[in-house]
């Protein structure tokens, strides 16, 4: 199979240790770049493990996005172990589902930290590094619900509709210098945070996508692994939708 060379490169991925992140992670590894692999105690080990019994080079890095100092720990290990950082993604992302009227303030404040002020942090981390190249890409995973909302996820949606703003804005700011900002926008994923659908809700999502079923976590990893490359070196500022055209 022909695929995009990320040979050299040092990507750092976010929630790494699951669905998405871990998809993307190996699929990054694949393509030839080193893998920093971030997720909370020691979860990410099993997918690096795996990364590395396939060949390639990966550094497990405990990383809680919500803490104070993570993400410059995340980009100084990159930095230590492999001296550059050409990729950054910022995946890691949770749901706290709740109607507006009984959503509390530390609902609304820790979707809002995870899904969205970790990536200021993590980008904001990683510009300098970047800059000093003269290269490279970040790709951040926002949602269909950043666009279309959702009721019970009012959260979610503001966290992830914020990227897509957060990432054009940083795509206008960082383009003279060769680095390039997407958002990749997932529709229903097969993963661990959809898996507590029941099985009507399930069906009826399921009826809403024109392609009639969820992704897999690796039709989301293939796009990021594309905006990663050096053929998408004059995509910025976009949204890519990867959702079986549920929302046209
Ligand atoms: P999962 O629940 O399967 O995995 C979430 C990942 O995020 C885990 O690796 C988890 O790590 C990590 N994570 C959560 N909180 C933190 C934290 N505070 N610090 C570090 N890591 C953290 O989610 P998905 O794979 O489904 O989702 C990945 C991304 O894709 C999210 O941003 C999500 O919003 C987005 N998305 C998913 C969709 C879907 O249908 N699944 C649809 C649209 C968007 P740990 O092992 O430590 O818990």
């Amino acid at each position: 199979m022909t695929q995009f060379d990320l040979s050299g490169r040092v990507a750092i991925v976010t929630g790494a240790s699951r669905g998405i992140g871990r998809a993307i992670a190996l699929r990054l590894a694949s393509a030839g770049a080193r893998v920093v692999a971030g997720a909370r105690a020691d979860h990410a080990q099993a997918v690096v493990d795996e990364i590395e019994n396939a060949g390639g080079t990966a550094l497990a890095v405990q990383l809680d996005v919500t803490a104070p100092a993570s993400a410059t720990g995340i980009a100084q290990a990159a930095l230590e172990h492999f001296e550059r950082i050409d990729v950054l993604v910022n995946n890691a992302g949770i749901v706290r589902d709740q109607l507006l009227l009984r959503m509390k303030p530390e609902d609304w404040d820790t979707v809002i930290a995870t899904n969205l002020t970790a990536a200021f942090s993590c980008c904001r981390a990683v510009l300098r590094p970047m800059v000093k190249q003269r290269s490279g890409r970040i790709v951040n995973i926002g949602s269909v619900v950043g666009r279309t909302g959702n009721p019970g996820q009012a959260n979610y949606a503001a966290s992830k509709a914020g990227l897509e703003g957060f990432t054009r804005s940083l795509a206008l700011e960082v383009a003279s210098r060769g680095i390039t900002a997407n958002v990749v926008a997932p529709g229903m994923i097969e993963t661990d945070m959809t898996a507590v659908l029941g099985e009507g809700a399930v069906d009826a999502l399921r009826g809403r996508i024109p392609m009639s079923r969820f992704g897999t976590p690796d039709d989301v990893a293939a796009a990021v692994c594309f905006l990663a490359s050096d053929e998408a070196s004059y995509i910025t500022g976009q949204v890519v939708s990867v959702n079986g055209g549920m929302h046209l």
